[in-house]
């Protein structure tokens, strides 16, 4: 990752391209800031440049060898200390598969959080953690010699969720740093960190991204459909934030348009387009399914709450302009059969039978209820 990839945080960048060029770069630094900053992926920019053979006037060259081993996260010298879930013998059994997983998200997008990470973890509500284990890896990493005769760095992100083991561990490292070492703690609050390690960091604050930031971060992902202004505003200068709420609405959009689609086709009892739909439907996956029939369930409810209170919950307006003219046909006669037969497709779907059978027969059994007095 280059420096001119990672949007905003230019003051911060250009700290740290002269901290580089200078030849001063302090040993153990902290970036700290909110969620969502480009803590992360400052890092790696800086990492990259670092260890660079022809780095630029204030970049990474982007094409040596060194700079390819980074980008593709199989640098000798780069090193990663992420939070754990379980006891220690779990996390030393497990290592390979989690640092295969921490891997495979930095490849992905090195833009995420705790929250995905845990997911990716698959650790439920398991609390994440840095201990003993992730301590002694830190050591462990460190004591080998730098592969390419410079720089070992180690970058330890979420610092603030070190036990008390693993941050003695660390601030007995960063009291006797070894050579041409550097480690970046990244971290979004410092109120249960060690003094000691606070102290022997020079830290470097992360302000959130600036409005006209995340507002080019998402013309870049988004496909210019959706509303960016509206998604700026939600995120407030968070960029994870803003590419959920970019996603929601994405993926909001296609549901309604496959449920306009269905009850549209039943409705006028199109058994080509019903059959069009199930081939379609189909093909969104098991759990593509499972949420688009608890959307099927919202829209339901939403047609049964504007027929009897004349007023919506709180759709967006596409979904508004189609239930203004839909909602009729949703009454307290079907409502309850169309609510069941919806369930019991979910159901079905999450015992894996054959969806393309279970959407067909939906389409009829919604058709029939449509068409009730
Ligand atoms: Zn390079």
């Amino acid at each position: 990752m280059q420096f001119k990839e990672v949007i905003g945080q230019d003051s911060i960048k250009t700290h740290l391209i002269q901290e580089i060029k200078s030849n001063r770069v302090s040993h153990a630094q902290m970036f700290l800031g909110p969620t969502g900053s480009n803590k992360l992926p400052i890092a790696i920019a800086f990492a990259q440049m670092l260890l660079c053979e022809n780095p630029t006037e204030n970049d990474s060259c982007g094409a040596c060898a060194s700079c390819q081993q980074v980008q593709n996260y199989v640098h000798p010298d780069l090193h990663f200390a992420f939070p754990n879930h379980g006891g220690e013998k779990d996390r030393e059994k497990d290592h390979s598969n989690r640092e295969r997983a921490w891997l495979d998200n930095l490849r992905e997008d090195p833009l995420f959080d705790y929250e995905k990470w845990s997911q990716a973890l698959g650790a439920g509500n398991k609390l994440l953690s840095l201990g003993r284990f992730e301590g002694n890896n830190i050591s462990k990493n460190l004591s080998l010699k730098s592969f390419s005769g410079g720089y070992k760095i180690m970058i330890i992100w979420l610092q603030e969720l070190m036990n008390s083991t693993c941050a003695n561990n660390l601030l007995k490292i960063l009291e006797e740093p070894p050579e041409k070492t550097l480690f970046i703690l990244i971290s979004e609050n410092t109120e249960n960190s060690l003094p000691t390690i606070i102290s022997r960091t020079q830290i470097l604050h992360f302000p959130k991204l600036k409005d006209e930031d995340v507002r080019e971060y998402l013309t870049s992902i988004s496909d210019g459909s959706e509303n960016i202004d509206e998604a700026v505003r939600r995120s407030n200068g968070n960029l994870i934030e803003a590419r959920e709420v970019i996603k929601g609405n994405e993926r909001k959009a296609y549901f309604l348009e496959k449920f306009v689609h269905l009850m549209r086709s039943c409705y006028t009892k199109d058994v080509g387009l019903m059959l069009d739909w199930s081939d379609e439907a189909s093909k969104m996956g098991r759990e593509g399914l499972l949420d688009f029939f608890e959307y099927s369930l919202y829209m339901t409810r939403q047609s049964l709450i504007s027929n009897y209170q004349n007023q919506l919950g709180s759709p967006s307006s596409d979904e508004a302009q189609f239930l203004e003219k839909f909602a009729r046909f949703i009454n307290g006669n079907n409502v309850q059969n169309i609510y069941s037969e919806l369930n019991q497709v979910s159901y079905y779907i999450q015992r894996n039978c054959n969806p393309k059978i279970i959407l067909t027969g939906l389409t009829f059994q919604i058709m029939r209820e449509l068409h009730k007095a």
